[in-house]
């Protein structure tokens, strides 16, 4: 790999940023930023990784808060392939991993349907991400032998999911964009069979030196939650792993 490779004109990189600090980039990732002629970025994307970018290098906010879209999913498909038809090189640059609730794959059959090349280039989950600077760990052996993300997005004020499947024990599930559907994820997940007393935590801005965790259970979990009004971006996690970090915490200062 030479940095001063001139990448390929007229393809898309499909860019997992991880939680946005440039240390948590993979190194493929950095080279790409670095090098490319276009950049089309996420709201969760950090201005520390945009400060990477060539000076020159046209940069493109694509927006996504949740309840506000910048560009409709559609022009944003159709931008990418506009791009790479300019003979550009360009990364799409997203928060987190692009294949985990990251609608990369739709951008991805929009650029095979117009024949454009691509590589697809993985990043750090908000689920590793907040595990592992919140301090504790998704699986373990004496509290979870499966892991589960979900999306706990709200729409027409219910969260669709399969929630027996959910209410298992010895299980951890992480909810992604749950905050807003608080107080019906618990509920469900104790009117399933979880004991309300299951523990549950909220992890918002991963990484982030104003990072937060809140411990609590799934009884307490949402009133806990106002009492500190917990906004985006944060992610809910149920299971007693989520216990472990009155031990393994070493990055939030308490
Ligand atoms: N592709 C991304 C997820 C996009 S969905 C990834 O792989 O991480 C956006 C959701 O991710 C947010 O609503 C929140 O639940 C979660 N998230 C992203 N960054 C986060 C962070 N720094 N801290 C906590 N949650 C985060």
């Amino acid at each position: 790999m030479n940095p001063s490779n001139k990448l390929e004109a007229g393809k898309v990189w499909l860019v997992g940023a991880g939680p946005g600090d440039p240390d948590l980039l993979t190194v493929k990732a950095a080279r790409l930023i670095s090098q490319a002629d276009a950049i089309v970025y996420d709201h969760l994307v950090g201005n520390r990784i945009m400060d990477l970018a060539r000076a020159d290098a046209r940069l493109i906010y694509a927006g996504k808060e949740a309840s506000k879209h910048t560009l409709p999913q559609d022009s944003i498909n159709q931008l990418l392939v506009d791009l790479a038809r300019e003979n550009l090189s360009v990364v799409r640059l997203k928060g987190g991993d692009p294949f985990i609730f990251g609608r990369g794959g739709e951008e991805l059959e929009t650029l095979v349907a117009s024949g454009i090349p691509f590589e697809v280039i993985p990043g750090v989950t908000a689920a590793a991400v907040c595990a592992a600077y919140a301090g504790f760990p998704l699986t373990h052996r004496d509290h979870a032998q499966s892991l589960t993300f979900v999306t706990g997005h709200l729409k027409d004020g219910t969260v669709n999911l399969d929630w027996p499947a959910l209410a298992r024990p010895k299980q951890t599930v992480v909810f992604y964009m749950g905050i807003g559907a608080v107080n019906e994820i618990c509920r469900q997940m104790i009117n399933h069979g979880l004991p309300s007393m299951t523990p549950a935590a909220v992890v918002r801005n991963g990484t982030q030196p104003d990072q937060q965790t809140l411990l609590a259970t799934l009884g307490t979990l949402p009133s806990r939650m106002a009492e500190f009004g917990i906004k985006p971006p944060a992610l809910i996690v149920v299971g007693s792993v989520v216990n472990l970090q009155a031990k393994l915490n070493w990055f939030e200062k308490k």
